[in-house]
């Protein structure tokens, strides 16, 4: 399964259920640009070793062939 940054914003961008983490320590939240932010690891849903608490992540990928 491909999980880099570049995957992470592709499928987010994809995602219905993309919700900002409230834990996100990035520099998401203060980011002028929303866009920027998109991301699985920006998201509440994600966690380090599933990805995707929901199981969307997978199917996203292979629903848009990613
Ligand atoms: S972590 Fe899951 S819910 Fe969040 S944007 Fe990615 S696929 Fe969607």
């Amino acid at each position: 399964m491909k999980k880099d940054a570049k995957t992470f914003k592709e499928v987010a961008e994809r995602c219905t259920r993309f919700a900002l983490s409230d834990e996100c320590h990035c520099d998401a939240k203060n980011s002028t640009s929303t866009q920027e932010s998109v991301s699985c690891k920006n998201c509440k849903h994600y966690t380090p070793d599933k990805v995707c608490t929901l199981d969307l992540y997978e199917e996203i990928l292979e629903n848009h062939h990613l």
